[in-house]
């Protein structure tokens, strides 16, 4: 493997919280901490949509960079409710997260549409950062593999090797979302590994190296040095310890330790 090639890659999913005025004060916050933070790590916010637009602003001026937590699609048309890839770019992403546990099973996303979201947005500019996981009991039935293979087989179905260089993969164990259950670096490092086997399966060696893999699932300062440290894990996917501006602050710092 060559990590070099993959830049580490710290992203905050805000979920459905913080207000305006709240998720403004967040970002500078996070803006402000992050003034001399070395440019060797990526650093991405994903407000709800609303705050897309007053984030944006300020972010002004600064390296850390905005992305969604969802889009449709299409272009425009008459999807109630739903945010086209263009309007997403035209707000200042630069990502979008797609195919999140969450949207899976709460709104029956499915690979199928994973696939047509990243398509649409890979079209517009964005990269989506496309997310995998099993459930606690596909695991404990030994079929982890099996679950992740088919979620990345068919959440990319249909893109290039060239498309995949701006795609970023976060391996998701849905078992460790917000329940304070991370997986140990090991596992996660296991699963990480497999995920990359597939890459060269589809794409190639070359291409596989440089895909980025983020890991989600309870990342706090105390566990990410030894997340970080895993030779496939390229960076992290965090929801809870995203919120508040001093936890977010030390993950970004996780080469120093993560924690004060
Ligand atoms: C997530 O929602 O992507 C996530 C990983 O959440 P948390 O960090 O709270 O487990």
């Amino acid at each position: 493997m060559n990590p070099e090639a993959r830049k580490p890659f710290i992203a905050g999913n805000w979920k459905m919280n913080k207000t305006v005025a709240e998720a403004r004060k967040l970002a500078l916050e996070i803006k402000n901490g992050t003034l001399n933070e070395s440019d060797d790590v990526e650093i991405l916010i994903c407000p709800p949509f609303g705050s897309l637009y007053p984030v944006s602003e300020v972010l002004k001026g600064s390296a850390v960079k905005l992305g969604a937590q969802n889009c449709y699609w299409e272009k425009n048309g008459a999807f109630t409710g739903e945010m086209s890839p263009p309007m997403i770019r035209e707000l200042g992403c630069d990502y979008t997260i797609v195919g999140h546990s969450e949207r899976r099973s709460y709104f029956r996303e499915t690979d199928e549409w994973v696939s047509k979201k990243a398509r649409a947005l890979l079209d517009v500019g964005v990269s989506p950062i496309v997310c995998v996981g099993e459930v606690l009991q596909d695991r404990e039935g030994g079929r982890t593999n099996d679950v992740v293979r088919g979620q990345v087989l068919g959440s990319l179905d249909g893109l290039t090797s060239e498309d995949m260089l701006r795609v970023v993969l976060a391996y998701e164990p849905v078992w460790a979302i917000g329940t304070g259950k991370t997986a140990s670096p090991e596992q996660a490092q296991e699963v990480h590994a497999f995920m990359r086997n597939i890459l060269i399966d589809l794409y190639g060696l070359d291409v596989a190296l440089r895909v980025r893999i983020q890991y989600g699932g309870s990342v706090k300062p105390e566990n990410v040095t030894a997340l970080m440290g895993q030779p496939d894990i390229d960076g992290a996917l965090v929801g809870g310890a995203s919120l508040e501006a001093a936890s977010f602050l030390k993950l970004v710092s996780f080469k120093t330790g993560g924690i004060d």
